[in-house]
């Protein structure tokens, strides 16, 4: 299937995303670890600590496009007296995300609430932290999730987003093309029976913004203080601010 999102209007990509993830839920996780040699783990990891999470003050966190859990359960992780809320827009991966909490023993902790990124279903001024990690690929209106992000920050509250960039390091760019055309979708097709969903990640990929245009849409959302961090050869971004 061509998704040719050029043809088709903003909702109905997000009604595709919405298939790809509905698919692949319960074997998510395992793709994860399977395509990024474990590396998601790391970047996640350096996320949460840009935070900046203090091991014993109240922490409001909120990640969205949270999926199963995998931020959340870091950041309550990071401090004992941090709360976290996973907001997706996918009611399978919330369902596999809420088994995976329970089975921690951190259902008190880490609340899952179905909701879009260009809406959230939250007052202003509530969280002290956002985070959003391989999901703002797959929101329709980038911006309006951005100014969705500092609407619901705290002022002083800190912005976090992790993104697969489309720009490598030179030298990677064809062994990087390589796996990503020839390793991924087939590789999805032997895990979760499905090589399209695969094909839509590696394809949406290649059409998200530059770090630079990125980083410029961020401000744009009221965002100080705005910094752009490439890590893995330019692989992954991670993108922060500040709600000034
Ligand atoms: N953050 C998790 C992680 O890093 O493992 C999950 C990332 S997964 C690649 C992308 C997630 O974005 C999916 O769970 C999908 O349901 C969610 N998503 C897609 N569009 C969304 C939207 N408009 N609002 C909220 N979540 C959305």
């Amino acid at each position: 299937t061509d998704f040719g999102f050029r043809r088709v209007d903003l909702d109905a990509k997000q009604g595709l995303v919405d298939d790809v993830f509905h698919k692949v839920a319960g074997r998510y996780d395992l793709m994860n670890d399977l395509m990024s040699a474990g590396l998601h783990r790391v970047w996640k990891d350096v996320m949460v600590t840009r935070l900046g999470i203090s091991r014993t003050r109240p922490f409001a966190h909120l990640d969205v496009a949270g999926g199963t859990g995998d931020v959340a359960f870091k950041v309550v992780d990071a401090g004992a007296a941090a709360q976290a809320t996973v907001c997706d827009i996918n009611g399978e991966m919330l369902k596999v995300g809420r088994e995976r909490a329970d089975k921690r023993g951190l259902a008190a902790r880490v609340e899952f609430v179905q909701g879009n990124a260009e809406a959230l279903p939250f007052p202003s001024g509530s969280f002290d932290g956002y985070t959003i990690a391989f999901g703002i690929r797959n929101v329709p209106r980038i911006q309006l999730a951005l100014d969705e992000a500092y609407r619901v920050l705290k002022p002083g509250g800190r912005l976090q987003v992790l993104e697969f960039s489309p720009e490598v390091v030179p030298g990677l760019d064809r062994v990087y093309d390589f796996y990503s055309f020839s390793v991924i979708p087939p590789l999805g097709r032997l895990v979760t029976g499905d090589a399209e969903p695969y094909q839509y990640l590696v394809e949406s990929i290649r059409k998200f913004p530059r770090p630079e245009a990125f980083a410029e849409m961020i401000r744009k959302a009221g965002f100080g203080r705005v910094e752009v961090t490439a890590m893995t050869g330019g692989i992954v971004c991670l993108h922060g601010g500040w709600k000034v």
